[in-house]
Formats: structure tokens, sequence, C-alpha cells
């Protein structure tokens, strides 16, 4: 493996629709609660504070994580990743306060990705808190700042939601058919290797 090939890939809102299961089962708390909303918020908690409790109660509920709705294009961007010689890799941070989220990631990752693409995208797949720690010539997140970015090898490609379209990243997909994916991979892939003394390693 060649980590100048290397594409780490986000789950979260980038290939399974938390976001979208999220504000399913939120407005079931309460139908005012705008489900179109923009808002610059991450967390749910803090736009709606009333329901603080009840929202933490669905994201560490048994099997949130593991039926996340799949995001539409996703098996097709990981193909079209792989058909354009590059070798995507799921990171993704799991909420350590639940429970089930670790293994619930790896079960969602086995029933919509090894199907098609082979049970190494399950073996490799980085469930880590520490992101800018991972190897690799870029990041597509929808998180608009990644903790410790600064310090990470990877461009953060900004997979748009909602919720970040007020970020000032410059590099950012409309989703997996964006046509600048592979434009910034291009730019990210020769950064890399500049870094790394041109070598392709
Ligand atoms: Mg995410």
């Amino acid at each position: 493996m060649k980590f100048s090939r290397v594409v780490l890939v986000d789950m979260d809102d980038v290939v399974a629709g938390f976001y979208t299961e999220a504000y399913k089962r939120i407005q079931k708390l309460d139908k005012n609660i705008n489900a179109h909303k923009k808002s610059s918020s991450y967390f749910f908690e803090e736009e709606y504070p009333k329901y603080t409790q009840e929202i933490r109660d669905i994201f560490h509920s048994v099997g949130f994580f593991a039926n996340l709705p799949i995001i539409k294009g996703s098996l097709e961007g990981w193909q079209k990743l792989l058909d354009n010689g590059y070798d995507p890799v799921f990171c993704s941070s799991p909420l350590l306060t639940s429970p089930y989220c670790i293994e619930e990631k790896k079960q969602w990752i086995k029933e919509n990705f090894v199907p098609l693409f082979g049970q190494s995208v399950l073996d490799r797949a980085i469930l880590t808190r520490h992101k800018h720690r991972e190897k690799g010539i870029a990041l597509i997140d929808d998180k608009p700042e990644i903790y410790n970015s600064e310090s990470a090898q990877w461009m953060h490609i900004l997979f748009e939601s909602e919720f970040n379209l007020d970020s000032d990243n410059t590099h950012r997909i409309s989703g997996w058919n964006d046509d600048r994916l592979l434009g910034y991979l291009e730019i990210a892939r020769e950064n890399y290797i500049n870094n790394h003394g041109g070598n392709e390693l």
C-alpha cells in the first residue's frame, strides 16, 4: 500500500445518513422542529437544548448506527476512487460514550460496502478520535473543523451538508458525483508527494 494513494473517507454524513436519520427521530420528539433548518451548529443538542437528553438517548440507542441509510452515490464514489488509482480507507470517529457505536459502524460497513468491495474495506477501516494522525493524501469529511488538522498530512476535502455551508474551506464537494473531487485529489497527491521529498511513499 502506498500512502500517496490513500484517501481517508469519513462515514457519518459522507456515506452514512446520520443527519437524515437523527432528524427523522428527533422530529418524533417534537413536530415543530424544522427538519430543513440551516444552521452552523454541528450538534443537535446545541440547536435544541430543550431536548438534550432525549437527543443523546437517540444517538446512544441500540441499532442507531447500524441502521443509518446509505448516502446516495457513495458506492459509485468509492468505485470512482478505485477506478482512478486511489486507495479509499474509512476513517471515522466513533461516539465513545455509546456502547454500540464501534461494533455497529463495523456492521454497517459489512452490510453496505463489503458485498461490493470485499472484506478488506472492513479490515482496514480506521475508527479513531485522532484522524490527524492517520496517513493519506486527503480526508473527505463533512465536519467543518477537524481536531488538530493543522498537524495532519492529508488535505481536508469538505463534503457539503446543510450545516457546514458557511465553512471557509475552499476544497469542497457537494456530493459523490461532484466533478471537482478528482481535481482536488490530484492537488492533494501532489502536495503529499512534495511534502515527502518527492517520494511516492
Ligand atoms: Mg461526518
